[in-house]
């Protein structure tokens, strides 16, 4: 059995520059606080845990001189001032990536454009886009998008993890809708990469395995796009949930993950595929 690991599964750069800021601070100041978990993933959470990066709820929550650190997928505006007002000790893991989001709103608003975010709802991401304007629209599918009013002038920004597929439903339907439309492709391109070698080799593969916590969006997407292509596609969350009968017969297993899967699970659910068939072969694509 022949199995293709695509080249960049797992962490972005985004998330893997924030984990290793998230340890490094904790190994300094003895511990670090977030605003909710680094990455939706529970084992990389439970890990950062034992290594002192504590999750809080607000601020208040942060002993005096401890280090706050923000996210990579990026922090409210009213927080960061909240915690400015406050002098905290303020480590920015945010993403270079979301924060060219943020600078894009701000332009699109300024030439007076009501500002239109496709993303998923109440997700952190799109939350920190949004603040950065009065009264920002999400939108998040078709249904939603049908249901806009009509308006003269709009931006659109998509949340970095978005798939091209959704975002280009959306927009048709926003053409309708905008006479003066001006729409910034903001999907990132380590999302564009991951997402292009998950639909090629889902074509090319018998079977189909992304690696990813059901609480991640991003995870259930790329599974998603997986299984409209190849219905013998599957999503784990480690090498525990696979089942050797997806195999049965299956010359080429493609194997990916979303961007908050950490490399130590992707090796595990490696080696776990790799006990399936004596005569393996591995393979890096893209
Ligand atoms: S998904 Fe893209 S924008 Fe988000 S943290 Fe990763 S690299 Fe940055």
């Amino acid at each position: 059995m022949k199995i293709f690991l695509a080249k960049d599964a797992g962490y972005c750069f985004g998330v893997r520059d924030a984990v290793n800021l998230a340890y490094d601070t904790a190994k300094r100041h003895g511990d670090v606080y977030m605003l909710g978990d680094i990455v939706h993933n529970e084992n990389v959470v439970a890990d950062l845990n034992k290594a002192g990066a504590r999750v809080v709820k607000s601020l208040d929550e942060v002993p005096d001189g401890k280090p706050i650190l923000f996210r990579a997928h990026g922090t409210l505006v009213e927080t960061w001032d909240d915690a400015k007002s406050k002098d905290m000790n303020i480590v920015d893991a945010t993403c270079p990536l979301v924060k060219e989001i943020h600078d894009e709103v701000l332009k699109l608003s300024k030439e007076g454009r009501k500002i239109i975010i496709i993303g998923d709802h109440g997700h952190d991401e799109v939350v920190g886009i949004a603040s950065q304007v009065n009264d920002a629209i999400v939108v998040s599918n078709e249904k939603e998008a049908m249901k806009l009013r009509k308006m003269k002038r709009a931006g659109v920004v998509s949340q970095s993890t978005q798939t091209i597929e959704n975002v280009q439903k959306i927009i048709n339907i926003i053409m309708t809708k905008v006479y003066d439309l001006n729409f910034v492709n903001t999907i990132c391109f380590p999302t564009k990469r991951n997402q292009d070698q998950i639909k090629d080799l889902a074509k090319e593969c018998d079977v189909m395995i992304v690696i990813g916590s059901f609480t991640s969006a991003n995870s259930k997407r790329l599974t998603m796009l997986a299984e409209e292509i190849n219905k013998k596609s599957y999503q784990v969350t480690d090498a525990d949930d696979i089942n050797i009968e997806w195999f049965a017969g299956a010359k080429t297993v493609g194997l990916s993950a979303g961007a908050s899967t950490p490399d130590n699970i992707i090796n595990n659910v490696l080696d776990k595929i790799k006990t399936i068939s004596k005569n393996h072969e591995e393979m890096i694509y893209g």
